[in-house]
């Protein structure tokens, strides 16, 4: 009943656009979709990966469709959906691909099965942080390609927030030489799990939901998660006291994506509004992260002993990640290829990085 009554609404809508499309001068009847929204009230579904207002980036979506709404002066209403509410939280991508739902937030590396050049789109392990991630996305040609390859899915991507640096994880034992790693069994996703595959670990993917008790019950050694933000409300600290520094998601990047077809239908000026909607969620998302990250930091429970990998783990990983690379890229053309822009991107920025951020951090 639900969809016939959605059906006949985007009817309706159709034929009030051609209707006013005969008063338009002919240049702008040319663009394609509507131009100005008139007043006419879309509702779009959107689907998450989360819990419902899950912090910071469940509550970062729910900001994100209320300025959509505030923008819009009513117009563009985004009707937000937790996990598996509408869809199961893994399945928004074929969802949305389907249009049974109009858009979803999510984490990109979950489609590496689909194409594993997604996987870059979602951060690289010991590469860009956020601020690099986001303007390869804006200047280095990475939105294009993103949107190229998800084109062919019927869809349309846009950056719907950042983590800004990960931590490396909560460890019940610690380690001090690369050998410990062997034989572990560590929640850990992407190309960071590919990279601790080649030393020894073994990469294990679980719900959230799940995490805790598996590292409670020693079914699990270490498991990653976030930050000290949400690592924290999670508790892995009581199960696991060893908490790495971070190497392998620097910058991981949140997707907000839409259906390809239902996004070329939206109004141009709704259009506009989503894309600023979603820079600033991403903007804010950042900052939120940060200063939440700091506060968990300083709240952290004194039995948490904050660790750093030894010295030949770095290396280890360097040299894993570069086998890594090369694999996927002999087995897909679309992974060599979004790996050659985003290295492109990389040998533009380092020199001009090294003498100004790293520098500043240096010497501050
Ligand atoms: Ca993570």
């Amino acid at each position: 009943m639900k969809r016939r009554a959605f059906l006949k609404g985007t009817a309706v809508a159709t034929g009030a656009l051609a209707l006013s499309a005969c008063h338009r001068p002919k240049e702008q009847d040319a663009v394609s979709g509507a131009m100005i929204n008139r007043g006419r009230v879309e509702t779009l579904k959107l689907a998450t990966s989360w819990p419902a207002h899950f912090p910071i980036m469940g509550t970062g979506v729910d900001r994100f469709a209320k300025r959509c709404e505030a923008l819009s002066g009513g117009s563009l209403k985004i009707s937000v959906y937790a996990k598996n509410i509408l869809v199961p939280a893994l399945q928004v991508f074929d969802a949305c691909s389907a249009a049974q739902i109009d858009a979803f937030h999510s984490g990109v590396y979950y489609w590496k099965g689909k194409n594993p050049a997604f996987s870059i789109f979602g951060g690289m392990p010991l590469g860009f942080l956020s601020e690099e991630m986001l303007t390869w996305f804006k200047f280095g040609g990475g939105y294009a390609l993103w949107r190229e390859l998800y084109g062919k899915f019927n869809l349309y991507p846009l950056v719907g927030g950042t983590t800004g640096p990960q931590m490396g994880g909560w460890f019940k034992k610690k380690i001090t030489r690369l050998e410990d790693l062997k034989g572990l069994k560590m929640r850990i996703p992407g190309l960071g799990g590919e990279v601790m595959k080649k030393l020894g670990v073994n990469p294990v993917l679980l719900p959230a939901g799940e995490i805790y008790t598996a590292l409670e019950r020693g079914t699990i050694d270490a498991t990653e998660w976030v930050g000290p933000a949400l690592d924290k409300m999670m508790g892995f600290y009581k199960a696991a006291p060893y908490y790495y520094k971070g190497w392998h998601e620097p910058g991981s990047i949140l997707e907000l994506t839409f259906n390809k077809k239902r996004w070329e239908k939206l109004s141009e000026e709704h259009r506009a509004i989503i894309t600023a909607a979603a820079e600033e969620m991403t903007a804010t998302m950042l900052q939120e992260f940060r200063y939440e990250n700091a506060k968990a930091l300083r709240e952290m429970p004194k039995s948490v002993e904050i660790c750093d990998f030894p010295e030949t783990f770095y290396k280890a990983a360097h040299d894993a990640l570069a086998e890594v690379l090369e694999e996927q890229s002999a087995k897909s053309a679309d992974f060599k290829r979004v790996l050659e822009s985003y290295n492109a991107f990389y040998t533009l920025n380092k020199p001009y990085d090294d003498i100004s951020t790293k520098h500043l951090l240096e010497i501050r």
